[in-house]
């Protein structure tokens, strides 16, 4: 577990980790950005990282977000990470500085997400991914990753001239724990990696992958991934768990 107490030197390490598994497969490492997430720490520890000019933060709970945009800086972008529930969808969208939603699961949580953006910050549309439940367990949330046609009525839906204050950036999973541990493949990053690829085609659309956190992003950069969400290596264990 790395040390509490140096938010800045652990991001330093982080990415530094990142690029190295990234040169380690033979990608490029500026094709894999780094999400910090704050959840459950302290303002302090965010504003350490913005000192040092780190702009994009991840957080999970939408009273938890509010609170912090209300008081950290404006040029923050925030990246709502946690499970989307359809009676948030406004109070996120209230959010001027929301700038990604990474856990669009229906077609109904999307239009409300761009009717209330249309309404409140027209002008700062929200950058999107689609959360997949690629891992199939009942408690998480996502699009089934059986299920592709809900998946491709999303991406239309996304393309269509009616979604004005959304765009679709790509996929996003959060692995089983067990397959994390595992060594080898991760089968839920490979199942995102090839609903991500036939989308793509389908479409002719560039999406991007959203997978990997503190436990397996080594994995998830040698299967594609294009941002890793870290919360416990930089900040270190959350002070109060879920
Ligand atoms: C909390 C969280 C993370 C960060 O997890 P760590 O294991 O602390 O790195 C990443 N993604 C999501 C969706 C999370 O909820």
């Amino acid at each position: 577990m790395p040390p509490q107490a140096s938010p800045v030197a652990n991001h330093t390490a982080c990415l530094a980790a990142l690029r190295a598994a990234a040169i380690a497969c033979g990608r490029d490492p500026s094709t894999v950005s780094l999400l910090p997430v704050s959840k459950y720490h302290p303002s302090s520890a965010i504003l350490a990282l913005h000192s040092q000019g780190i702009r994009e933060f991840g957080e999970n709970y939408v009273q938890e977000l509010e609170s912090k945009a209300a008081e950290l800086p404006s040029d923050i972008n925030w990246h709502f990470i946690g499970t989307l529930q359809s009676g948030k969808c406004k109070d996120l969208c209230r959010i001027e500085n929301l700038s990604v939603i990474e856990t669009v699961d229906s077609l109904s949580k999307a239009t409300k997400l761009n009717n209330q953006r249309a309404k409140h910050w027209p002008n700062h549309p929200i950058t999107c991914y689609l959360q997949v439940n690629t891992s199939d367990e009942p408690q998480k949330a996502g699009i089934p990753s059986s299920d592709l046609n809900q998946l491709q009525q999303l991406v239309e839906f996304f393309s269509s001239p009616e979604c004005t204050t959304l765009r679709l950036a790509g996929l996003m999973t959060i692995g089983s724990r067990a397959a994390s541990t595992a060594d080898g493949l991760n089968p839920d990053f490979t199942k995102l990696s090839q609903l991500r690829n036939a989308l793509n085609e389908k479409y002719g659309l560039d999406l991007q992958l959203s997978m990997g956190m503190s436990n397996d992003y080594k994995q998830a950069i040698a299967q594609g991934s294009n941002e890793v969400r870290i919360g416990t290596d930089i900040f270190g264990q959350r002070p109060t768990s879920t």
